[in-house]
């Protein structure tokens, strides 16, 4: 892998841009606070692919009217990102297997939306790659997904 500095915080506003209007289209409540992260570490490049899925999945599995939060945050380790929605969720068995190579929770409910169940396995290649760590929570309404980059030296 072939690290630079790469400015986070810029690659998370960019992607939350570029899929604003895909939000506004199905009229979700679609926020970010993101504050001035330190440079990771990292291929800017693989990082802008994992936020993309991300927000991707979080767009196309949460229905109408309902709500899509991206944050970040920092400590003198690592930074730690979250896509947080209010949509379909995923069963708790599923958590781990969605990071799968074409895995799909509902082939019937996930066939009308499309995709081919590689966004998340390619991400978690890229995270650990990066030396972080990705994974799932389900809650009572949605789902959230959380990664986190070690800052290096
Ligand atoms: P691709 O990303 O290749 O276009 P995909 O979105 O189906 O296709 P993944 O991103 O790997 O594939 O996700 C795997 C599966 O995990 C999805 O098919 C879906 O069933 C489930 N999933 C992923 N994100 C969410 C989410 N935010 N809410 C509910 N289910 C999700
Ligand atoms: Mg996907």
């Amino acid at each position: 892998l072939n690290k630079q500095p790469v400015n986070l915080t810029e690659v998370i506003r960019d992607t939350v841009e570029v899929f604003k209007n895909r939000a506004a289209e199905k009229n979700l409540s679609f926020t970010s606070d993101i504050p001035e992260l330190p440079e990771v570490p990292g291929d800017q490049g693989l990082l802008v692919q994992v936020m993309v899925n991300l927000v991707d999945n979080a767009i196309k599995y949460t229905p109408e009217g309902n709500s899509v939060t991206v944050g970040a945050s920092f400590d003198g380790q690592q930074i730690r990102v979250f896509v947080k929605d209010t949509g379909i969720g995923i069963p708790e068995e599923s958590l781990s297997r969605v990071f799968e190579r074409f895995y799909r929770v509902d082939k019937a409910r996930s066939r009308d939306v499309g995709g081919t169940g590689l966004g998340l396995s390619i991400s978690k290649h890229i995270v650990e790659a990066h030396g972080g760590k990705i994974w799932a929570e389900s809650h009572s309404e949605g789902s959230t997904f959380i990664f986190t980059l070690p800052l290096g030296q």
